[in-house]
């Protein structure tokens, strides 16, 4: 049996930063460890060597940091030099064309007509005529953006991405969406340029010679012994809280999915009725060798005849790589012979009801000297950066709990 004080479960940005920050705080090495199931640390902004250069298995990766604390932090596995910049270019595909993202800053790009047609659509919508705003998602939507943008767009997008009705969606992560009011896509009409609010990655960073997995490979490696990796947590005894039969904790740290827990101990039932509120989306990334002749990062596509919702051309952003990638909720995935990486576990689904869901199994885990941060522990959408930066503030908060106590 190994005695430590703190076990961190999953080698992901949010553990890997965890274990990082708590050892930079002070806390002996020897008393920090994390057990990661795969051999390589990362989770899912690993990349991995395919047809000669990198392809991020998880998914497209583009690392945009507003704090310097966390950049700092970032840097010192990989320095700024070994980064590029970009401007970022996204496109979504609609009524034959490629529009710039997002949509409303970019109408103006489409034909008189075609303008006319979605600010008409727009200016009928509930939030234009100062109805109040719908709790759910599918609702939001329309009353938003008018039915026009909904229909070709927004649902059949978000039915893509999500497998699943977007009604039982909730509304409170929206904030997350570019907010262009109907005065700034109007304006970006009249004047024939984008106007109003960034969308998140306006611009950013890409390593040079690597995939984006390279620098928490790095962070992976300069933990020594305090990372154990192809060790899947398979039993939690919470009583003592010993993981696996052999790593004694005094507080465990959790950056894996809840839903897995089940498998690993006994829950009460209120708590495993919660766990079951929780839904994941699983992403197929699937390699394609062609290079498209498209100036673009990526692209959405809306279509739902095709089964992918983004392209992600490497050619543009990966230093000498050709092709391109497709992302596909793996419900629709077909039958392929190329290059498909699976992650069973990439978005986290904001249902309605999920924030009192989380509440209630973190609650029932702090009383069990487990704390659950990241995205699967607070069941978030939070970029890789976000994730760093909650891992890092956790740091402070449990070190400074020890020196107050
Ligand atoms: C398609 C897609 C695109 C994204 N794009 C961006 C982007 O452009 N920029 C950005 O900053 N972020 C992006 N993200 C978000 C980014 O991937 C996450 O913020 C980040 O990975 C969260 O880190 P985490 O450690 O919380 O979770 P994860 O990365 O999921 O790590 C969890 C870890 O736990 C491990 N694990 C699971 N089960 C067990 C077990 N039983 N035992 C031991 N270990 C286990 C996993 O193997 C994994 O290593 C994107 C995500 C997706 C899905």
């Amino acid at each position: 049996m190994k005695k430590v004080k703190y076990l961190i479960l999953g080698g992901g940005p949010s553990g890997l930063t965890l274990a990082h920050s708590l050892i930079d705080r002070g806390v002996p090495q020897d008393q920090v460890v994390l057990l990661e199931k795969e051999p390589t640390v990362g989770g899912l902004c690993r990349s991995q060597q395919v047809d000669g250069a990198p392809l991020d298995i998880g998914g497209g990766h583009f690392l945009d940091v507003r704090k310097t604390d966390v950049l700092d932090f970032l840097f010192r596995f990989m320095p700024r030099e070994e980064w590029n910049s970009f401007d970022r270019i996204s496109r979504i595909r609609l009524r034959g064309q490629e529009i710039d993202h997002p949509l409303e800053s970019n109408l103006w790009q489409f034909s008189k007509s075609d303008q006319v047609d979605y600010l008409e659509s727009i200016a009928r919508s509930g939030c234009i005529r100062g109805e109040p705003m719908p709790e759910k998602f599918a609702d939001w939507v329309t009353w938003k953006l008018g039915d026009r943008i909904a229909e070709e767009y927004m649902l059949p997008y978000n039915r893509k991405i999500w497998s699943m009705d977007p009604a039982k969606l909730g509304t409170y992560w929206l904030h997350k969406l570019p907010d262009v009011s109907f005065r700034e896509t109007l304006r970006s009409c009249l004047e024939g340029s984008p106007f109003g609010a960034l969308p998140a990655h306006g611009t950013f960073l890409y390593p040079k010679n690597h995939g984006y997995g390279e620098v928490w490979r790095r962070m992976g490696d300069a933990l020594g012994d305090s990372l154990v990796t192809d060790c899947p947590v398979q039993s939690i005894d919470l009583a003592t809280r010993t993981v696996n039969d052999h790593w004694q904790a005094e507080t465990i740290i959790s950056t894996i999915p809840w839903t897995l827990w089940p498998g690993f101990c006994d829950i009460p039932r209120e708590v495993s009725k919660a766990i079951k509120q929780l839904s994941v989306v699983a992403i197929d990334v699937e390699y394609v060798p062609e290079t498209m002749s498209n100036p673009s990062h990526w692209i959405y596509e809306p279509d739902e005849a095709i089964s992918h919702h983004r392209y992600l051309l490497r050619s543009n952003f990966c230093t000498n790589a050709r092709g391109y990638w497709t992302e596909t909720n793996a419900i629709r995935s077909r039958p392929t012979t190329g290059f498909r990486h699976h992650n069973e576990f990439a978005y986290p689904v904001n249902t309605l009801g999920k924030l009192e869901a989380v509440a209630h199994v973190l609650a029932w885990a702090a009383g069990n000297g487990v704390l659950g941060i990241g995205r699967w522990g607070k069941w978030e959408h939070m970029n890789s950066d976000i994730a760093v930066a909650e891992a890092m503030g956790e740091a402070a908060r449990i070190t400074s709990e020890i020196t107050n106590k």
